[in-house]
């Protein structure tokens, strides 16, 4: 089942740094400075983007909330079938909504949430997501902002796993098997 292997870096921890820093500035004009702006990590693989990403909007009214969904499992190719494990706490109708994701790769995660979180009506709704592997896209989709593109390499660290396991690396890592 465990294969051996080993993680290259690929984004470096201060890469991602500035990243999240510009992009905060992006999402600061987009949502009005008076209003609360709710932040939805998409669980678990998010958890470390979404933290970074909160601080770098300190000066704003920011509300944190999760969302489980699953396609994948422990294998490393998506099932294309989205299911809901965990929904939010609270309710988004008439308020401003970020959707943040760790990874868009073949695009059914993402634009699965987005449809739903969209039949609740918020006010306005927008995702962000830190990787996106654009040759593997099977949905048209397209998030609002992306940290960094990637080609198809399977990747880990900076909150993502492999087999739950790397995900408290601070770099982006690809992963290669030594067998
Ligand atoms: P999609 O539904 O867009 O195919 O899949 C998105 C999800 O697949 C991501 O949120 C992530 O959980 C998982 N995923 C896609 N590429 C990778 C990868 O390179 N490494 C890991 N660990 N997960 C990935
Ligand atoms: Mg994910
Ligand atoms: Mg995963």
């Amino acid at each position: 089942m465990s294969r051996p292997y080993v993680i290259d870096q690929m984004i470096s921890a201060k890469e991602i740094a500035a990243r999240i820093e510009a992009l905060s500035k992006e999402i600061r004009k987009t949502f009005p400075a008076g209003e609360r702006l709710v932040v939805v990590g998409l669980l678990r693989g998010s958890f470390i983007f979404i933290a970074d990403l909160v601080r770098e909007l300190q000066d704003r009214e920011v509300e944190v909330d999760f969302l489980e969904a699953s396609s994948y499992g422990n294998a490393m190719e998506s099932s294309r079938e989205v299911r809901i494990l965990k929904d939010l706490r609270g309710e988004i109708g008439g308020r401003n909504v970020l959707v943040v994701e760790d990874i868009v790769d073949t695009g059914y995660t993402l634009s699965h949430v987005v449809a739903l979180l969209k039949s609740r009506e918020p006010k306005q709704l927008k995702t962000i997501a830190l990787l996106d592997k654009p040759s593997r896209r099977e949905v048209d989709f397209r998030a609002d902002w992306i940290g960094f593109e990637i080609p198809d390499e399977f990747v880990v660290g900076y909150g993502i796993d492999y087999a739950q396991s790397n995900r408290n690396l601070p770099y982006i890592g690809k992963v290669r098997f030594t067998d």
